[in-house]
């Protein structure tokens, strides 16, 4: 298995990726993205699977935990067993409206081997103890933005199929319906004190915007026009840029994360962040 990642068919992935990730103590938490080109309406239903094998041809898949519904992450409470020949893998199986869906196998060590992952986990432990301690460290809440799925049914120029209202309660000027994903939660920043102005699109209420430097673990999947959300102060930020500054064999772990605070007018304050997140990882 080292090294070696099962090819992408050529036209029937709609998956982009599938990640694992072990941070939160105790616990998988698997993560997927939708290749573009997949435009089924909501609702998407996705259900984990776990497997013994690199194999969608193997009968032993079983679901894990209950299906979620427009959400791109899912978690295993299970330790799973650590075999010499049979690692734990995940797959996600995705029911829309023009049928079902697998997305390829990934091993329970993410794309890592084990002594990379072993690595991997300390770092990523390290410095998260580094944020609790210091002043610097937050704690937040990450809203994935959606760059596919329903087109907003509200806001959209059909013209120019671009959203027209960046207030919009539907989208919140992304163009996509509901416009973020469920929140990710456990997402640390240590911010620096240092900060620049830059040019912001003035179509979002903010012109002249001070950027923010915070370092960051856990960004796989964090991208241009995230939102970030400070679980202290609930101050909501742009993500605008990722340069990614410890990777373990190509994995990214610690991310350098330009980000610029959101006005308090915008419609993303309007987005709630559930309760019961807090329960959910049991504090880490
Ligand atoms: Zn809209």
């Amino acid at each position: 298995m080292d090294g070696c990642l099962p090819c992408k068919p050529g036209c029937e992935d709609v998956f982009d990726a599938v990640m694992v990730s072990y941070a939160v103590r105790g616990m998988a938490r698997v993560m997927w993205s939708l290749l573009p080109t997949f435009t089924d309406p909501n609702p998407l239903t996705f259900q984990l699977e776990v497997g013994s094998t690199a194999s969608n041809d193997s009968d032993d898949w079983e679901p894990v935990g209950l299906p979620v519904v427009d959400q791109y992450m899912a978690h295993d409470p299970d330790q799973r067993v650590w075999g010499n020949t049979n690692w734990t893998h995940y797959r996600v199986r995705l029911d829309s409206a023009s049928g079902t869906h697998y997305s390829q196998p990934t091993g329970g060590l993410g794309v890592l081997a084990k002594r990379d992952w072993l690595k991997a986990r300390e770092i990523i432990r390290q410095r998260v103890l580094a944020y609790r301690v210091a002043h610097a460290g937050q704690e937040g809440y990450l809203l994935k933005r959606r760059w596919t799925g329903q087109k907003c049914t509200r806001c959209l120029n059909y013209q120019t199929d671009e959203p027209e209202d960046p207030g919009c309660p539907r989208c919140y000027g992304t163009g996509f319906e509901c416009g973020y994903y469920y929140p990710v939660s456990c997402v640390y920043a240590e911010m620096s004190p240092r900060t620049y102005r830059i040019e912001l699109d003035p179509s979002r209420g903010a012109v002249n915007s001070v950027v923010i430097r915070a370092e960051m673990v856990m960004t796989e999947v964090l991208g241009e026009e995230d939102v970030w959300v400070n679980k202290a102060t609930d101050d909501r930020y742009y993500v605008h840029r990722v340069t990614h500054t410890a990777e373990v064999r190509g994995v990214p772990l610690v991310a350098q994360v330009e980000m610029s605070l959101i006005p308090y007018s915008s419609a993303i304050y309007g987005i709630e962040i559930p309760e019961q997140l807090e329960h959910l990882l049991g504090g880490g």
